[in-house]
């Protein structure tokens, strides 16, 4: 039995990792982590029977105490509880499938303890990246990508040479307003932006797809996982999403990996690799897919996007501005206390006053991340 630990079980990536896991019947949960949602996470404890549960406060964790008493598990809360449960003793591998920044301590601290990581938390490569890959490989462990464009490159590098690696191209949906004017955004309320054409995700990762920020994370997200700089991914607009991701070699060969939008693919595949086992789901048929569409992005009225190139390209402190920025605006957004196209505004005007420190400590990346709250508390709210 391969032994796991999932840190943020109860939403869009973590329950999709425990149906996974129930549908192979060969993966034991050890530790979980999550929230709020006690009630779901309390389902799950009973179905998988971890040894560790983390909620982040400890009022909640006090309510689970309570709903589980009849059962044997450890309850903790707040941070120390997180990296508990990330460095659980007996696990192979642990899921990041937290949002935001708050994922960066617990993948350390797996990393330290010789877990490979199952990486859906793009948040942590983005802004501590520099931190993170060389001590996966002084650890020897693997960081396994879960984005499903990161994992349709890393699938498309199997068997071929690294360093034959010319240029990702990493596609992107174009989001529920591809091809709109930046006027016709203007209006945007919270229910538009939440509706993805194709994918079913967290609200925050959904809101960053129809920025484009979340492609701009991904592009950085890249330059760590693949060794590569931000110059050599290529943003490609290709609104069905049938093909996750492409890389190009150096003598101009294209390898690409395509299917239907199912997280489930990427998830299985970093639990597994590198074994491939069957998975339930609808397959491509092409005689009846009409067509496969491809775009250039429009980084002017999503700009959100260049800015993350810009960000991916300076290095330091910048990327940890642009998230933390981006992730203040979007809980702005969603509690209707900032305007659709103050986002991608408030993340400049933020990246534009900070100085930016080369090649941070953990510490400097969190106290950036503070700064940049207080000043658009101050500022903005
Ligand atoms: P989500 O909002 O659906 O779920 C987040 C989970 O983290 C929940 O279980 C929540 O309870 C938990 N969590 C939040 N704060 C916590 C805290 N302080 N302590 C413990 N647990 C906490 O998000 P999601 O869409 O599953 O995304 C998770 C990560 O995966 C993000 O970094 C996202 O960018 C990335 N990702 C998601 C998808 C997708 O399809 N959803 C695809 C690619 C990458
Ligand atoms: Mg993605």
């Amino acid at each position: 039995m391969k032994k796991i630990a999932v840190l943020g079980s109860t939403g869009s990536i973590g329950t999709q990792t425990l149906e996974v896991v129930r549908e192979n019947g060969d993966i034991e949960v050890l530790a979980m982590a999550a929230g709020s949602n006690i009630k779901l996470l309390e389902a799950q404890i009973r179905e998988f029977c971890p040894k560790l549960a983390a909620v982040w406060t400890e009022e909640k964790a006090q309510e689970l105490r309570m709903r589980i008493r009849d059962l044997d598990v450890r309850v903790v809360s707040g941070m120390e509880g997180l990296l508990e449960a990330a460095a659980m003793p007996g696990t192979e591998i642990l899921v990041t499938a937290i949002v935001g920044m708050i994922g960066i301590r617990p993948t350390i601290e797996a990393i330290k303890a010789g877990k490979d990581i199952a990486l859906a938390n793009k948040e942590t490569l983005v802004t501590a990246g520099h931190i993170i890959m060389p001590l996966a490989e002084e650890y020897g462990v693997s960081i396994l990508p879960v984005d499903s464009e990161h994992s349709a490159i890393f699938q498309s590098l199997q068997g071929g040479q690294r360093k034959a690696l010319h240029k990702i191209l990493l596609t992107a949906s174009g989001g529920p307003f591809r091809g709109k004017s930046r006027a016709e955004l203007e209006d945007i309320q919270v229910e538009d932006a939440l509706k993805h054409p194709n994918w079913e995700m967290g609200q925050k990762i959904t809101i960053d797809s129809s920025t484009m920020v979340n492609k701009g994370l991904e592009v950085i997200e890249a330059k760590w996982l693949f060794g590569v700089n931000v110059e050599q991914v290529e943003v490609v607009v290709q609104p069905q999403s049938i093909i996750h991701s492409m890389v190009e070699y150096e003598d101009g060969a294209i390898i690409a990996e395509l299917g239907t939008p199912d997280m489930k693919l990427p998830i299985q595949y970093a639990l597994y690799y590198p074994e491939r086992r069957y998975l339930p789901g609808e397959r491509l048929d092409f005689s009846k897919l009409s067509q496969i569409t491809f775009e250039k992005p429009d980084m002017e009225t999503f700009y959100g996007l260049k800015l993350a190139f810009e960000a991916g390209r300076m290095g330091g402190t910048l990327p940890t501005v642009f998230n933390a920025a981006n992730e203040k605006a979007v809980a702005m957004f969603l509690d209707r206390k900032l305007r659709y196209l103050q986002i991608p505004e408030l993340i400049q005007c933020c990246m534009e006053r900070h100085h930016n420190i080369a090649d941070p400590t953990v510490g400097q990346i969190l106290e950036t991340e503070q700064e940049t709250y207080e000043y658009i508390l101050g500022r903005w709210c």
